[in-house]
C-alpha cells in the first residue's frame, strides 16, 4: 500500500524511460505516454572536433553527403558496443529528448535493453552512460527478455517460451522459463547480412552495383521466403560493373529468395540447435507453446511458415514486431518490483564474493 502510494508520487516528480538500444533502430518508451522515439541507430560525428553533430533520423540523413570529416558511427555494431563514447552520447540525447517534453523534478527511471550476450564491461559501460545522462536509477535487461515481456509471454511462470528477435545486426534465439534465459543463441545473420546479401547477388548476376539502401528497400519491397502466387518485381538502378554507367535491371522475388537462401538456412539452423540442446520438458512447452518472432526481420514475407515447416512447431509472428523490446521495457517500468529479478545485477549492488 505505501509502495502504491510512492509509486505515484514517483510518477508525478519524476520521469520513467525505457529504452531499446537496438543495432539497427533505437526506441523510447515513456511511462504514460508509450514510444516517443523511434530512430535509427546512427551517430554522426565530426572527426576534427570529436563532436557529436546529429543523431537518429538526422544523422543517417546526412550519410554519404556530409564533407568526409563527419562520419556516420552506429554506436553498437553486431550486438556489441563499438564506440563507448558515441553510445554515451546517443542515452544522453535520448534521455534529453525524452525529458523535453515533460520536465519533471527528479531524474528519471530508465529501464535499457541491451543486447543478448553483452558483456560486463559493456553492460557497465551502457549503465556509466545512462547514469551520467541523469538517471536516477539505471536497470539493464537483455532484449530477448524485454521483447518476450513486451509481447507478454509468462516469463516468471515454469512454462518454456521461446523467442526469436531477427534486429538488424543479429538475430537471438532464446529460450526462457522461470524469470532467466535457459538456452540461448547470437548470430550475425540478420537485417543488414540479408542486404548484403542482396548486394552481392545482383552484382555476381547482373553486374550492377547497388547500395545498402537500395537493397534494404527491395529486401522489405519484394523480399520473401516462400514463393507466393503471384511473383513480385521490382526495378533496381545501381551502376553497371562493366560501362560504370547506370543501369536499370528488373529483379524478382525469385532473386530474392535466392539471394538470401544461405542466410535464412542457417538461422533455421541455428533455431535447430538450440532446441536440440534446450531440455526436454521446456521444448514440449514450446511445440504446444508454439515459437514468437519479433524484430524488424519477422516481416519478411513467409518467414513464419518456413520456420514452422522445418521445426514442425507452430510459428506466430509478434503484432508490430519492431516495437516489442521497448514495449518490454515500458511494462517493466509499471511494475519495476514485480520484474526486479529478471532484470541484469548491478555488481555494485550484489554482496561481496567470498
Ligand atoms: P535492431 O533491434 O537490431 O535495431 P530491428 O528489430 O529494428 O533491429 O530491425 C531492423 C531490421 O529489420 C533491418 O535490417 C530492416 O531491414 C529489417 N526490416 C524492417 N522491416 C522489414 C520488412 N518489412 N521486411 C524485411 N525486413 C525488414
Ligand atoms: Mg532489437
Amino acid at each position: 500500500m505505501a509502495n502504491k502510494t510512492l509509486n505515484r508520487f514517483y510518477k508525478f516528480i519524476s520521469n520513467d524511460i525505457g529504452i531499446d538500444l537496438g543495432t539497427a533502430n533505437t526506441l523510447v518508451y515513456l511511462r504514460g505516454q508509450g514510444i516517443i522515439i523511434n530512430e535509427p541507430s546512427v551517430v554522426a560525428v565530426n572527426q576534427k572536433t570529436g563532436r557529436v553533430v546529429a543523431v537518429g533520423a538526422q544523422a543517417k540523413q546526412m550519410l554519404g553527403r556530409t564533407p568526409s570529416h563527419i562520419v556516420a558511427v552506429k554506436p553498437l555494431v553486431e550486438g556489441v558496443v563499438s564506440d563507448f563514447e558515441v553510445t554515451e552520447e546517443m542515452i544522453a540525447y535520448l534521455v534529453n529528448k525524452a525529458q523535453a517534453s515533460s520536465k519533471k523534478f527528479l531524474g528519471p527511471r530508465v529501464v535499457v535493453g541491451v543486447p543478448y550476450g553483452i558483456t560486463n564491461v559493456e553492460t557497465r559501460a551502457v549503465r556509466d552512460a545512462t547514469r551520467n545522462s541523469g538517471a536516477r536509477e539505471v536497470h539493464i535487461v537483455e532484449e530477448p527478455m524485454a521483447a518476450a515481456i513486451g509481447i507478454r509471454l509468462p516469463v516468471k511462470d515454469p512454462v518454456g517460451s521461446m523467442i526469436i528477435d531477427i534486429g538488424g545486426g543479429t538475430s537471438d534465439i532464446a529460450v526462457i522459463s522461470l524469470g532467466g534465459i535457459v538456452r540461448a543463441k547470437t548470430l550475425k545473420i540478420a537485417g543488414d547480412k540479408l542486404n548484403l546479401d542482396i548486394i552481392s547477388y545482383i552484382r555476381s548476376e547482373f553486374k550492377i552495383l547497388i547500395g545498402e539502401k537500395t537493397a534494404e528497400q527491395i529486401k522489405m519491397a519484394i523480399g520473401s521466403v516462400i514463393p507466393s502466387d503471384t511473383p513480385l518485381e521490382a526495378s533496381i538502378k545501381g551502376r553497371d560493373l562493366v560501362t560504370g554507367l547506370p543501369r536499370e535491371v528488373i529483379i524478382t522475388d525469385g532473386d530474392i529468395r535466392e539471394a538470401i537462401s544461405q542466410s535464412i538456412d542457417h538461422l533455421i539452423e541455428s533455431v535447430k540447435e538450440v532446441l536440440e540442446t534446450t531440455p526436454p520438458e521446456i521444448v514440449s512447452d514450446v511445440m504446444s507453446r508454439g515459437v514468437h518472432v519479433v524484430g524488424g526481420g519477422a516481416l519478411i514475407k513467409g518467414i513464419g511458415e518456413l520456420l514452422a515447416e522445418h521445426i514442425r512447431i507452430p510459428v506466430h509472428i509478434a503484432e508490430d514486431p519492431l516495437t516489442a523490446v521497448a514495449r518490454g521495457t515500458g511494462i517493466i517500468l509499471e511494475n519495476l518490483e514485480n520484474f526486479r529479478e529478471i532484470l541484469i545485477q548491478n555488481e555494485d549492488e550484489l554482496p561481496p564474493q567470498k
